[in-house]
């Protein structure tokens, strides 16, 4: 890892939050049992009493005191129980419940960093890209086939089933997709209908269009911190899967030629997935992009074909018929 430090600060300020609501929620609970049950409360001062008494008996050696301190105990923790019974609770459930059971979100176990933390970061830092598309997340239900002409349609409901299917399946060794077809065949929707639904199922996705990407990796900062520039690299080749929208749309110069090239080539050797869209044709990619970069995609993307008419068209006239 080695994100910004405003990463690691927000990663542990939402972990205390965890922490403390958990606590508070319980301490609630407990309150009202307490009052609820008034000789709950009772027996459990008794009990830390008894504790203090075994503690000093066994010091002091008298085994028979001893054992009767024991039976008092068991006696006091019965009584306790067939309380908690009677009000339908478990010490359990009024104990504090943390979102990570495993680290109590702490985010370490015996100073060791917990997984739970690592995805925090990691998701945070996914949303700071995110942050910069202006679109908001669609999902599948929302994907009408009726747009598409009748020839188009069966394709289309062939690319939609592909998409569900790689959504609900995926994993860090499934396929790198180029989707391409002309404006409005709904690329962008089934991108992001896969963007959320991969969320939602655990993993660190970043979404952004190409313009966005090229300037978020021309932004530079200096500083004693890794420039953003670097950060920014690092993040969109480590998260689980890159969608880059709208490639073609960015302003075509040699940097962002191999900023492109960089990002996609990076991602293929550490076997991570990339979906790119674009409304540009493969020969149309091959004229703006360098030969090694579609060679690139040729050999390592599964390529969708969008086809029908535009649906942003079809849906405002219907609008104005309504
Ligand atoms: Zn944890």
């Amino acid at each position: 890892m080695g994100y910004s430090k405003s990463v690691y600060d927000r990663a542990d300020r939402i972990l205390n939050e965890r922490r403390l609501s958990a606590q508070r929620n319980a301490e609630k609970l407990r309150l009202a049992f307490y009052e609820a049950n008034p000789k709950a409360l009772e027996i459990e001062e008794q009990l830390s009493h008894t504790f203090t008494e075994i503690a000093r008996t066994v010091m002091s050696g008298d085994k028979e005191q001893l054992e009767k301190i024991k039976e008092k105990n068991l006696a006091l923790q019965q009584e306790l129980n067939r309380l908690y019974d009677e009000a339908g609770v478990s010490e359990k459930a009024l104990s504090p419940h943390y979102v990570c059971e495993k680290c109590s979100d702490k985010g370490n176990i015996d100073g060791v960093v917990c997984q739970c933390y690592e995805k925090l970061v990691k998701q945070i830092a996914c949303d700071d890209l995110n942050r910069r598309s202006p679109l908001s997340l669609c999902d599948f239900e929302s994907f009408e086939l009726k747009y598409y002409p009748e020839e188009n349609r069966r394709k289309m409901s062939n690319i939609f089933n592909y998409c569900v299917e790689y959504a609900n399946t995926f994993s860090q060794s499934s396929d790198s997709i180029v989707m391409t077809g002309g404006t409005g065949l709904g690329k962008t929707h089934l991108a992001l209908s896969i963007a959320n639904r991969v969320i939602n199922n655990g993993s660190g996705v970043i979404y952004i269009s190409a313009p966005e990407m090229v300037s978020a990796l021309e932004e530079y900062q200096f500083g004693r911190e890794p420039s953003s520039t670097e950060i920014t690299a690092r993040i969109l080749s480590e998260c689980d899967l890159l969608i880059i929208d709208d490639l073609g749309t960015e302003f075509v110069t040699a940097f962002s030629k191999s900023a492109v090239y960089n990002v996609f080539n990076l991602r293929i050797t550490k076997g991570k997935p990339t979906i790119i869209s674009t409304n540009l044709s493969i020969a149309e990619l091959e004229k703006n992009y360098t030969d090694r970069f579609v060679s690139r995609i040729s050999g390592y993307c599964r390529i969708l074909f969008f086809e029908g008419s535009d649906i942003r068209i079809q849906k405002k006239m219907e609008e104005r018929q309504k």
